[in-house]
């Protein structure tokens, strides 16, 4: 151990004690896409004994540009994030214990992922989902690293529950599905992906060690192509903030999770069912067998349709590519998968 992180263990801020207490957290990570697999290397090459990573996507050539933990034949197997980062970490540090969820993060799991978490990190690619994490995390008071990149700017934010504001202290409403760029409309470099994940990480060693003086304390904001770094100091957390002041968990809270989801600028639609849903992968196969261009690996089923592509994993849900239209995506789901 001391051999391994011994470049670490002679940073004062973190040393021996710190390195110890690194080794038996627990740190969850939400998406690993860009951002998530950026904090899941970084992490484990730290030393973290414990990261559970979530994720409900597969990797896609166009993913490699800057998801550092996978490799061209991660996108040509289409395996699943998640398992796919599983297993690269285990070449990387086989110290690190990693327990991969493929999966849809949602109110009807969202609290069992973090509940033994010292720690969650956000490497998520939509504000439905960060909203509905800030609303778990503040009412299990698990302190979470906001964090977001798209093109050449970013932003990040620690939220500690009851001591910083949360994310609902700053941006109340969750910005309308459609009215941000994304990843897939105005692109993005691999360096903003670097910054951001590099300050939430340096973030989360600094709690896990417990040298909170040293949390930057702000809402972070960089554009690494215009050269501007800026720091907004924060306040203290609202008192009439719907999640950490008033307690109502709204996202948590709402009606049972959209069965159907726009990706946003993805030209996809995601279709869900209800937890607990599972699919024999194998049978599927051989009812769409005849579609031809049938692939499948342990974990999901792939096939086309027309124009379209649809990716089934085990839990029952269907990525559908070639569509951003709900009621398309639905029939197609239906036709082949069952209603
Ligand atoms: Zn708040």
């Amino acid at each position: 151990m001391n051999e391994r992180y011994s470049r670490q263990i002679l940073f004062p801020e973190i040393g021996k004690a710190g390195q110890e207490k690194l080794l038996s957290s627990r740190a969850v990570i939400i998406g690993c896409g860009a951002l998530g697999a950026s904090h899941s290397e970084m992490l484990s090459r730290a030393g973290v004994g414990h990261l559970k990573i979530v994720d409900r996507d597969f990797v896609e050539f166009t993913n490699l540009q800057r998801q550092t933990l996978f490799k061209e034949s991660d996108a040509a197997d289409r395996l699943p994030k998640a398992i796919a980062a599983k297993m690269r970490i285990a070449e990387i540090n086989s110290g690190t214990e990693v327990e991969a969820i493929v999966a849809d993060v949602n109110q009807s799991n969202v609290e069992q992922i973090i509940h033994d978490a010292d720690l969650v990190i956000d490497g998520t690619d939509n504000f439905q989902v960060r909203y509905l994490l800030n609303d778990a995390c503040v009412k299990l008071g698990k302190t979470w690293i906001y964090g977001a990149a798209v093109s050449s700017y970013g932003t990040t934010m620690t939220i500690i529950p009851g001591e910083t504001p949360c994310l609902r202290c700053i941006f109340e409403e969750m910005p309308d599905a459609g009215s941000s760029p994304t990843c897939d409309t105005a692109g993005v470099i691999m360096p903003i992906i670097a910054s951001i994940s590099s300050v939430q990480i340096a973030e989360a060693i600094k709690l896990l060690v417990g040298d909170r003086d040293a949390l930057h304390g702000s809402l972070m904001q960089i554009d690494i192509w215009q050269n501007d770094w800026r720091k907004i100091k924060l306040s203290a957390p609202s008192p009439d903030c719907p999640a950490c002041g008033l307690h109502r968990y709204d996202f948590l809270d709402a009606e049972s999770p959209e069965f159907a989801a726009v990706l946003c600028g993805r030209d996809a639609v995601q279709i869900a069912p209800p937890t607990g849903t599972t699919i024999d992968l194998a049978a599927f196969r051989e009812k769409v067998a005849h579609l031809g261009d049938v692939k499948r690996n342990d974990y999901l089923v792939r096939f086309t349709s027309g124009n379209n592509e649809i990716t089934v994993f085990r839990d029952g849900r269907a990525i559908v590519k070639g569509t951003d239209d709900i009621a398309v995506a639905r029939s197609l789901y239906a036709r082949y998968i069952g209603a």
